[in-house]
């Protein structure tokens, strides 16, 4: 009898996760779908208290709290900006935890005197490699992000050889544990082997590639931790952490769908050398703009599409843009948003920071629908964005971002891009459309440049 309540209250935590994850595919929702994905937990978390003594429940308190009070500072102190790196701290320690468990997993059912069976020790191997790849992997996807490990890929002549015998080693000594299940040693060797791969696998991948990689290193911690259920026998565990593996994986599909890569080329393949030089690009064409002429620019025109980026983030700029939004709809002009899917630092980070301000969801055009519109729009605004409006990436083969769909602002009259400086974006690479016919640079910080423009409106008015 206690079976079945313990497997329906599982069963109910697994269908709590899947209306969650279905909550979390639209903005508006996406706040209720993680408290039904968090009540999902709480469930899964007070069954598994409930029902099995893993440890002393002293243990489990002290480690509870210890996660939650850490969680909960580093959740609320976090910059939105650095959400990826959250997200990548998370990724790493999930893997981290399952490598750990399973281990133990194998010591305590050696130390039962039992011969730990096939299934059990090919689950406790599976957990403990992509676990501890996750966790090293997610360490220097870390660190890249920080800015504390150098931000380009690190390549090197036959990487891809040594990655292969790293994994083939960790294979190996994983196949050896399988056979003599009481040889714990091997189970070491493993995660060594695995987190030297972990790290080689991350150090080769920079640039615009890294939002995928987040992506897929969430993806193998899920599957770290299904891995893990296997060995500990729990279903909870195993369905949500295959459902964290599927949904990761479907989100760096559309990453690279995205960018326009497959999944092999941003793990193992070409990541461009950036050939334009600034100098070739910029020298003398720049035609810097200021507040009162963005402002006489907009006095006429019928069409304006918003193209917010990194910047409009860093810079808090989002209630000054809908202030500028709300004034210019309330003088007749149409006004669009154009969302790029990798805008910012986190997938769908404009969204959030659009529907915060309230910006209908209606305003707020993917890719492909706003791109045909460019050539009737008369005002293209770039708020703080850069890679996305880069047209390099349909030009130049050979640059990090080559191939990836960006917003083609330069087909509009007008482009005016805010940003304070002609520095490069995230990818490290020069923008052509600085230096356009058609482009009118304002150099200033976002929100101001943006309440300075929405000042000079109303004055004109
Ligand atoms: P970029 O990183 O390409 O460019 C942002 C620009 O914002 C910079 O050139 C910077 O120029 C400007 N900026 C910074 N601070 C301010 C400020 N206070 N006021 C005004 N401008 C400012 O951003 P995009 O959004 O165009 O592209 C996102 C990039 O990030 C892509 O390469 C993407 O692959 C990558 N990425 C995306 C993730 C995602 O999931 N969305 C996750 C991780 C990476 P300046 O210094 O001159 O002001």
């Amino acid at each position: 009898m206690k079976e079945v309540l313990v497997n329906l209250a599982y069963l109910i935590s697994a269908s709590l996760f899947i209306f969650g994850l279905k909550n979390l595919s639209h903005p508006r929702t996406a706040v209720r779908g993680n408290m039904i994905g968090a009540l999902g937990m709480l469930v899964a978390v007070l069954v598994t208290l409930l029902d099995r003594r893993i440890v002393d429940i002293t243990t489990i308190i002290v480690g509870l709290t210890t996660g939650a009070v850490v969680g909960t500072v580093l959740a609320l102190r976090v910059q939105m900006t650095a959400m990826p790196q959250l997200v990548a701290v998370f990724n790493g320690l999930g893997g981290g935890a399952s490598a750990l468990v399973a281990g133990t997993a194998l010591y305590e059912s050696l130390s039962g005197g039992g011969e730990p069976g096939f299934w059990f020790t090919a689950s406790v191997v599976a957990s403990g490699i992509i676990g501890a790849v996750t966790f090293f992997g997610s360490g220097v996807a870390f660190g890249k992000l920080q800015g504390i490990i150098k931000e380009r890929p690190i390549r090197y002549s036959g990487e891809q050889v040594v990655k292969a015998v790293v994994f083939g080693l960790a294979l190996f000594a994983g196949l050896l544990l399988i056979k003599n299940p009481d040889r714990t040693a091997l189970y070491w060797v493993m995660i060594l082997f695995s987190s030297v791969l972990g790290v080689l696998l991350t150090i080769a991948i920079g640039g615009a590639d890294m939002p995928v990689v987040i992506a897929l290193l969430n993806s193998y911690s899920g599957l770290a931790a299904s891995a893990t259920g296997f060995v500990l026998e729990n279903s909870a565990l195993i369905i949500s952490g295959s459902l964290v593996g599927a949904s990761g994986m479907i989100l760096t599909n559309l990453m690279c769908k995205a960018m326009n890569r497959s999944l092999l080329n941003v793990l193992f393949g070409g990541f461009g050398e950036v050939v334009s030089t600034e100098e070739d690009i910029y020298e003398g064409k720049v035609k810097a703009t200021s507040p009162e002429e963005v402002a006489l620019i907009l006095e006429t025109a019928r069409r304006v599409v918003i193209v917010p980026g990194y910047g409009m983030a860093v810079a808090q700029a989002q209630y000054a843009v809908r202030d500028l939004y709300n004034l210019l709809e309330s003088r007749g002009v149409e006004v669009e948003f154009g969302i790029h899917p990798v805008a910012g630092r986190m997938p769908g980070h404009m969204n959030v920071l659009l529907a915060e301000v309230d910006i209908p969801y209606d305003k707020m055009k993917e890719l492909e629908e706003i791109n045909p519109t460019f050539e009737q729009t008369d005002v293209v605004i770039v708020i703080g964005a850069n890679d996305v409006v880069n047209p390099l990436a349909n030009t130049d083969p050979k640059s990090p971002i080559a191939g990836m769909p960006v917003l083609e602002v330069w087909k509009a009259k007008t482009v005016v891009v805010i940003k304070r400086s002609l520095s490069p974006g995230f990818a490290g690479v020069p923008n052509p459309l600085f230096a356009m016919d058609n482009t009118l640079m304002l150099f200033m910080d976002a929100k101001k440049a943006v309440q300075e423009i929405v000042n000079a409106l109303k004055e004109s008015s």
